[in-house]
């Protein structure tokens, strides 16, 4: 392996610190480009990760290389996923103080596979004892699970993960894993209901149908075609090259069994799964404007698998009740909003199901020992920034939760960054950065962001529609300098917006909403018919998902935004009480191939995770900062003024050291309490004298 020291070679450098021309965008790429081709995937800014898609095994994660990183100092190996799992976790331990890890990019960037080597590493690497493994062993089977009912292959990730998540991981004071904690962000339900060409529902399903044996089928009422069901044939393409559902369902199975599924709980699972496949394939004719039931038998395959009364499902499938001051009305629905009230269904208990799962996964994850000191190391595996074509409210969704990280990213780096150099007295030119603060507030401020106007909408009565949001946006936050719509652009700009969309100017770039959907998608209700036969039912997940008591509760539930408006501050809270670690993750092309480098591509992905004013702040700064007293018990018997024998203070006793190993000025800089270090291989020297 090459040595750190060396750090320039024909593969670039290997942290952008170090790069010449850092001011320009096109050497930013060439670096990693010329990186890229030489199979060096990765690469640093100081100590942030910068990562590209090989999408090829390139044979970095094998337990040699585990062994290679481990307990070495971060500066002192090839940049890779392990040295920050490495450095994280011996903070952890060393200094007693929780850690993160952020991961973020685009779909396809390659998260969760970082997640996924993190999460091995730990496990590698910490402290080994018969009675951890078993939590190892939970912690890694955590995820086929999640990512069974989670993932689904989209047009850009044949496993994309459609769900936020955060993971805690719990150790002990002596470094072994005791358990864990999963935070899980807005799953995307539509696509249990529809799927575009070339995608698929949800892996489950597949899984399901292709790997259930003959008996389980059977009693599934099921057929091994996935074709067969309208929920998963949408997209044409119900089986993928290279994914093997039926395999994939034995590992999901076993996994079940680890993390503490009992019999019972498992057959519950896969059979609200089948019971979501047969409502997708009960079909309405219309007479008089009324919706009637064409598939009966799917109905029935419904209600015996979930034991709910059959004429309640079918009532409620096609009938609405109506309570207005104490009285009922029962009115019939069209074939329309039958098949509305159907897939309301559908996502309702397949989203209530995932909660329900991610919530036996933290029962089973849970470390029930209170003594002891404990640290934590948070994960998260997030959304990266979205800009398609049409943009909804869930890309608004995601992209404000874009926003709330790059603003943690702010006030963790970037000011933190500034502020310590003010409190230390060191002389330091302020760089300018963009703070997006601004832009949260738009969207979440209380009373008069996007957020409170739709709530708004939605909570009034009459005839809120989404171009009465649209209006009450203009009015209320139209003259804020990140929004813009139709009415209130200039000529030249009116021509790129319709009637019916909002820009917003995202820290990241332009994106265009259509407000089409968003009063459904944030109101998020299900018709109480509907609601009240599910609590009627049997089965033990949707009879604890759809409690009695939330039936005769006045309060009305959060809408969708202000639900994730709320976690995303309780995730900001969480973030923030702990050292961050960021790995910031780029695919290379948009086809999923291997050794194509598309500069465009990367172009944009390095301006919407902002790497370029990162790496100005990393270059104007200091890559490395200790306390005196720190670095002069590492170093000072280099320096015959500093050993064996020193009484001075810390300051004037590093001020000897620095001078006795030949610091030059440009170097260092001595703060009020610590030193502080421009470029990581001055001190990579230092540490190489120290181990010889
Ligand atoms: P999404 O937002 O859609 O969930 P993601 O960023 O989580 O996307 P991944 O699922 O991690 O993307 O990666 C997509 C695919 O790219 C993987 O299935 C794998 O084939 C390939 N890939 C990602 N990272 C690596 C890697 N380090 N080495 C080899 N292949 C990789
Ligand atoms: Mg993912």
């Amino acid at each position: 392996m090459e040595n750190a020291l060396h750090a320039r070679d024909r593969a670039g450098v290997q942290d952008f610190v170090l790069l010449e021309d850092y001011r320009n965008e096109e050497s930013f790429i060439g670096n990693l480009r010329k990186r890229f081709k030489e199979n060096h995937i990765y690469t640093y800014i100081g100590s942030v990760l910068v990562s590209v898609n090989p999408y090829k095994d390139l044979g970095i994660y094998k337990k040699e290389f585990v062994e290679h990183y481990r307990n070495v100092n971060f500066y002192e190996l090839p940049p890779h996923v392990f040295a920050i799992a490495d450095t994280a976790y011996r903070l952890m331990r060393e200094e007693c103080c929780d850690q993160c890890i952020l991961i973020s990019g685009e779909s396809g960037a390659g998260k969760t596979e970082a997640s996924k080597k993190i999460l091995h590493y730990l496990a590698a690497a910490s402290y080994h004892a018969k009675q951890v493994e078993h939590v190892k062993d939970k912690l890694l089977k955590s995820n086929p699970v999640l990512e069974a009912f989670g993932n689904a292959k989209t047009n850009r990730n044949d496993n994309s993960s459609r769900f936020g998540k955060y993971m805690d991981i719990e150790f002990s004071f002596l470094g072994a894993p005791l358990g864990g904690h999963i935070l899980n962000y807005l799953l995307e339900k539509s696509r249990v209901v529809h799927q575009n060409p070339g995608e698929r529902n949800f892996h489950i399903f597949y899984q399901l149908v292709m790997g259930a044996d003959d008996e389980l089928l059977q009693k599934l009422f099921l057929r091994r075609e996935p074709e067969l069901y309208y929920y998963m044939n949408q997209g044409g393409s119900t089986r993928v090259n290279g994914i093997d559902d039926a395999a994939q369902f034995q590992v999901v199975k076993s996994a079940l069994t680890v993390i503490d599924f009992t019999e019972e709980e498992e057959e519950a699972l896969f059979t609200t799964v089948a019971s979501v496949l047969h409502l997708g394939n009960v079909g309405f004719t219309e007479n008089n404007g009324q919706a009637i039931i064409a598939q009966e038998k799917s109905v029935s395959s419904v209600c015996k698998l979930l034991g709910c009364p059959e004429d309640m499902l079918k009532d409620a499938l096609t009938h609405r009740t109506i309570e207005a001051r104490g009285d009922s009305v029962v009115s019939p629905l069209n074939r329309d909003q039958a098949i509305y009230a159907r897939d309301a269904l559908s996502k309702a208990v397949y989203e209530r199901q995932f909660k329900w799962l991610v919530k036996k996964l933290n029962d089973s994850l849970e470390n029930k020992d209170e003594s002891g000191r404990k640290t934590l190391m948070g994960l998260l595996d997030i959304y990266g920034f979205e800009i398609f074509k049409n943009n909804s409210f869930e890309q608004f969704c995601i992209n404000y939760c874009n926003e709330k990280l790059q603003q943690l990213f702010i006030q963790l780096t970037l000011k933190s960054e500034q502020e310590e150099y003010k409190r230390e007295g060191i002389e330091w030119e302020t760089i300018e950065y963009f703070n997006n603060k601004i832009i949260c507030d738009l969207i979440e401020e209380q009373h008069k962001g996007v957020i409170s106007v739709l709530d708004e909408e939605c909570l009034r009565p009459g005839d809120a529609t989404d171009l009465t949001f649209l209006d009450k946006l203009e009015t209320t936050v139209g003259s804020h300098p990140h929004f813009l719509s139709h009415k209130l652009a200039d000529n030249k700009t009116k021509k790129t917006l319709s009637r019916e969309e909002f820009r917003l100017k995202h820290y990241a770039g332009d994106v265009t909403y259509k407000v089409e959907g968003f009063l459904d998608k944030n109101n998020d209700l299900l018709y109480r018919d509907l609601k009240r036969t599910m609590t009627k039912t049997s089965n033990l997940i949707t009879k604890s998902t759809f409690p009695e008591d939330e039936l005769t509760s006045k309060k009305r539930p959060d809408t969708a935004a202000t639900q994730f408006k709320k976690s995303l501050s309780q995730l900001m809270q969480i973030l923030m009480s702990k050292e961050p670690w960021y790995i910031r993750c780029i695919k290379p092309n948009d086809n999923k191939q291997s050794a194509v480098f598309d500069d465009t591509i990367v172009g944009h992905q390095v301006k919407y995770l902002g790497l370029m004013e990162n790496l100005r702040v990393r270059r104007a700064g200091f890559a490395y900062r200790r306390p005196y007293e720190v670095f002069l018990k590492r170093y000072k018997c280099l320096c015959p003024g500093t050993w064996p024998n020193y009484q001075g203070s810390a300051k004037d006793g590093v001020e000897k050291l620095v001078n006795h190993l030949g610091y030059r000025p440009d170097d260092y800089r001595m703060g009020k309490t610590k030193l502080f270090i421009r470029l990581p291989r001055t001190l990579f020297k230092t540490e190489d004298d120290f181990q010889h």
